[in-house]
């Protein structure tokens, strides 16, 4: 049974469109985005369009020419000039110094995870509030924690700044969705599944949604749940079930080992299981077994022509650019999240989603759905940080705050969900 959306009481945030006439002062305006990809291009289209937030925007990015593309195409589609720099964000002064010179109050990090730490040092130094889609992950080992991160708490803590960890789709709207379930629908719960299905075809033999190398380390990695107060671990891709997907229909979904169910599990204690579904082609899994296989996922470095190279870099260099996917996606993506428990003393199973279209996203922004469901999440992240309605000292995650400002910014900015009641949770 589908709950009317206008049975659930959520904020109306008609305000962000001019928040200095009913908020008083609008605090942050001045925003720093790293990370000229697919995601940092989406992200900076949105913040484009809320000119009232975000009334000064810079994009810089590793090679300066990716940042001046999305530029042009923020003045083509929306209207609005924004600026560019070129920067290697792993150079904390460097990112430091930029920060001071654009007077960025807020620095939304769209590189790669690689660089959430030396962003962090460098908003520490030069006095800015940070943000990111992905948690932390050394380069030479395929291990991403929340550890690194929180680590900082106390830190930003001391100097009055607030991070805020993961506000891209999952994590991000997932942890959100959850916050949400908890709040209004399923106040006792038990057990939490998030499904992540892109129903989408691009038309290659292989490419990934998103940046090749971290999508590759990701899938590739031992699976990992939450159950009864412990991890358990099983073999990469070894446990799949079907499901049948709103507005995408049956595909298989392959249990996974991500982010948010870290940062879940410790902020409610309550779940007694928890865990993440991911659905892909038999293609994509037959090339990434073949690209296993023979040794093109490794992160291991190895020696050619005389010089060091890490084959998944290689690879990464020779598959298609995520952002380049988008002419050529037809399809949707399904991503949400299914929560038995209690409320009101009866059991209950609310299914929480978005459907996202490919070929819309891309007619609005010059993207495909993956890069959409990741770039809106950190503008809305960004706004609410801008405006104080999210506020804080220290390091946080998404279900920390009130998700109700970010669920009314969900309908209002292009990735509406939806509610269902279920008879029960995922049979298997
Ligand atoms: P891309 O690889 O398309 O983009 C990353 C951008 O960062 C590129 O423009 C790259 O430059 C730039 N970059 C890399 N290293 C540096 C550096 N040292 N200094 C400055 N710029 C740098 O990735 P995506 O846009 O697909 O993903 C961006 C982030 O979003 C990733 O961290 C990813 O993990 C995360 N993500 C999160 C999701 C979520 O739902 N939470 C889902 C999908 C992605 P260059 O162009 O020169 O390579």
């Amino acid at each position: 049974m589908a709950i009317p959306i206008s049975n659930i009481q959520i904020t109306k945030l008609s305000y962000l469109r001019n928040p200095a006439k009913k908020r008083g002062v609008i605090s942050m305006t001045k925003i720093l985005v790293i990370g000229a990809g697919g995601v940092g291009s989406v992200a900076t289209h949105k913040m484009a369009m809320l000119q009232d937030v975000f009334s000064d925007i810079t994009l810089a990015s590793r090679r300066e020419v990716k940042c001046k593309d999305i530029a042009d195409s923020v003045m083509a589609r929306v209207g609005r000039q924004i600026q560019t720099a070129e920067l290697n964000a792993d150079d904390t002064n460097a990112t430091a110094r930029l920060i001071e010179k654009t007077e960025a109050e807020l620095v939304v990090n769209l590189a790669l995870p690689y660089q959430d730490l030396t962003i962090m040092e460098a908003c520490l130094k030069a006095g800015a509030h940070y943000l990111d889609t992905a948690n932390y992950e050394p380069v030479d080992e395929a291990k991403f924690e929340y550890q690194w991160q929180w680590a900082y708490q106390e830190r930003f803590e001391k100097a009055g700044l607030m991070a805020l960890l993961g506000s891209g789709f999952d994590p991000g709207v997932t942890n959100v969705f959850t916050a949400f379930t908890k709040k209004h629908l399923v106040s006792q719960m038990h057990t939490l599944d998030i499904l992540d299905c892109n129903g989408g075809d691009h038309g290659q033999h292989f490419a990934t949604n998103f940046n090749p190398e971290i999508n590759i380390r990701e899938v590739t990695a031992p699976a990992r749940h939450w159950q009864d107060g412990v991890w358990i671990e099983t073999p990469a891709l070894s446990t799949r079930h079907s499901f049948d997907f709103p507005k995408v229909g049956s595909r298989n979904m392959y249990l996974m080992y991500h982010e948010e169910l870290e940062s879940l599990s410790k902020h409610y204690p309550e779940l007694q299981r928890a865990r993440f579904w991911m659905t892909f082609g038999e293609s994509y899994l037959t090339h990434l077994e073949v690209l296993q296989n023979v040794g093109l996922t490794s992160i291991e470095p190895i020696l050619y022509q005389g010089r060091e190279i890490v084959p998944l870099q290689f690879l990464k260099a020779v598959l298609p650019d995520p952002g380049c996917l988008g002419k050529t996606t037809t399809g949707k993506t399904c991503i949400g999240t299914i929560i038995t428990g209690q409320q009101d003393g009866q059991e209950k199973t609310a299914y929480v989603y978005n459907v996202c279209d490919h070929e819309a996203c891309f007619a609005e922004v010059g993207s495909q759905a993956v890069s959409y469901t990741t770039g809106v999440p950190a503008m809305i992240g960004a706004a609410l940080m801008a405006t104080g309605i999210w506020s804080g000292k220290g390091v946080f995650n998404m279900e920390q705050f009130d998700p109700d400002p970010f669920m009314a910014m969900l309908n209002d900015h292009g990735l509406p969900w939806q509610v269902k009641t279920l008879d029960q949770g995922l049979p298997f």
